[in-house]
């Protein structure tokens, strides 16, 4: 191994199971979820303590050594993936995964931010609670890396995004000082809310050691229903009835296309498909509640309003957990036949709600004129305004000359969303991927703010490096 005075003395400081240096025990950091890119770095840093993660990151300023933060390695837009210069030193919390305390009665949890959503969901159940979170990586994302993300999920239209579920942070600033922040305080006033500035900033300010989260009454019953709606509009005004007509407890709405369907049943070939006919969209929905309450009552009146309207055609009702579990796997399987299809494009825009038939029809009128032979596939978080508008290339199209074309759709799909007031990101940030999109969208206003408060965190610009903002020279 050659001689790094920096790599040296960190491990000393972390020990042998705190600092991988060889290419093969790093593999596993350093390609992203989809496979489709690959970074080096100098080392990966495996701290196990909040003191760990200060002495690395002290050590790292006096070096002058760039750090990425990363959780479980399943963001989207390349924020957590090494430059491929083999300069920046990834800091892994994946030794930090203690659930520190939990207070059902406060209805908080004070954990560590190396903690794999799946086990925060589980301990919280465990004491009659809910951490609502809930996305399709929720076996291997880490809360820390949820909240530089301010990651959302299937339940934000009933519990919102991290942004909301976070009381208090922990974390560890870029030059090496420890900010404790950890409240546990439902109602706190007092000055800035400090802590939200780290919700979202993508590992940019400083890193993530522990959060105090906010939990919710465990939910006893639930209740899923898969419904076969006419149209968009319908899709929509469908959304504005079932959350008045079930008194708000609506915990998912989620859209579907009818190719979602086929590719779900393609992928899981002992799906069925679910109604007696085709539709060309789906609603599922679940709505959720803990104490005493008739949901199926409630969902069977929504239903009933629903049908007489003619916002509803069909519909298949989970009666057991199983039924459940099974309505659900459209949604999950649908996500695996898209992959199988190849390179595609993969967006996570949002505009208002109640704009979504009138977006959806400009945006694919858009798309379709450059590329008539291209696929649209669009599903969603109807309540967050959130759609997946993918984009499938042509069949014929060579394999080389996709990913322009892709990269070309995409910025007519933005320019549509733009009129709309819309987001280009609803759920997995900027990262690198997104960074020129998201500079060409911002207001000088905005830019000069954006660069202060990374500059104040951050002034020798050594905290993720490029991403969200480019890199200062
Ligand atoms: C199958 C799948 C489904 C998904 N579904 C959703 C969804 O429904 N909703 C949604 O919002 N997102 C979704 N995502 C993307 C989402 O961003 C991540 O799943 C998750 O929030 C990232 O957590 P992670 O621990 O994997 O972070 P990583 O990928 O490791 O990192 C993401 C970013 O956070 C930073 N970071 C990580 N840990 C820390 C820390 N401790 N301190 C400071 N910065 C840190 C990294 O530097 C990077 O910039 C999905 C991803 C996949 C693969």
């Amino acid at each position: 191994m050659e001689r790094d005075d920096f790599l040296d003395a960190l491990a000393e400081r972390l020990g042998e199971r705190g600092l991988l240096r060889e290419a093969d025990e790093m593999a596993r950091y350093v390609a992203d979820w989809a496979g489709d890119r690959l970074g080096m770095p100098r080392a990966v840093a495996r701290p196990a303590s909040t003191e760990e993660v200060v002495e690395t990151v002290r050590l790292c300023r006096e070096h002058g050594v760039a750090m990425v933060p990363q959780g479980g390695h399943s963001g989207l837009v390349g924020g957590a993936l090494p430059a491929a210069e083999g300069n920046e030193l990834i800091v892994s919390l994946e030794r930090m995964n203690r659930i520190r305390a939990i207070d059902p009665i406060n209805f908080t949890m004070t954990v560590d931010a190396g903690c794999i959503l799946e086990n925060v969901k589980q301990a919280a159940a465990e004491h009659e609670c809910e951490f609502p979170l809930a996305l399709g990586a929720q076996g291997s994302c880490q809360i820390g890396g949820n909240i530089a993300t301010n990651a959302g999920g299937l339940n934000v239209l009933r519990y919102g995004m991290m942004r909301q579920l976070v009381l208090g942070l922990e974390v560890v600033l870029p030059d090496g000082r420890l900010w404790n922040g950890l409240n546990a305080l439902h109602k706190d006033n007092r000055g800035y809310a400090l802590h939200q500035l780290f919700l979202g900033s993508e590992g940019t300010l400083g890193i993530v050691t522990g959060a105090v989260l906010k939990l919710s009454p465990r939910a006893n019953q639930a209740r899923t229903a898969l419904l076969g709606v006419p149209s968009l509009e319908a899709v929509i005004a469908l959304y504005g009835l079932a959350r008045r007509d079930c008194s708000d407890l609506l915990s998912a709405f989620e859209l579907i296309p009818r190719r979602c369907i086929e590719l779900a049943m393609e992928a899981t070939p002992a799906l069925s498909d679910p109604l007696d006919q085709p539709y060309p969209w789906y609603v599922l929905m679940e709505i959720s509640a803990s104490g005493p309450l008739d949901l199926t009552a409630l969902l069977e009146h929504l239903l009933e309003q629903g049908m007489a309207r003619e916002l509803v055609l069909d519909g298949a009702l989970a009666t057991s957990e199983a039924q459940s579990r099974q309505l659900w796997q459209f949604r999950e399987s649908m996500l695996e036949g898209q992959r199988r299809r190849g390179e595609h494009l993969r967006t996570d825009i949002s505009v208002p709600i109640s704009a979504i038939p009138a977006f959806f029809d400009a945006a694919s009128r858009s798309v379709m004129e450059a590329s008539p032979d291209c696929e649209i596939i669009a599903y969603g978080h109807i309540g967050d305004g959130n759609l997946h508008f993918n984009i499938l290339p042509p069949p014929a199209m060579p394999e080389a000359d996709k990913r322009e074309h892709l990269h070309a759709l995409e910025a007519r799909l933005f320019d549509v969303l733009d009129e709309f007031n819309g987001s280009i990101s609803a759920e997995h940030g900027i990262g690198r991927v997104k960074q020129p999109a998201y500079l060409a969208r911002l207001s000088p206003v905005e830019r000069e703010l954006a660069e202060g408060i990374k500059a104040l965190f951050d002034p020798d610009g050594l905290m993720n490096p490029g991403r969200i903002l480019p890199p200062r020279h």
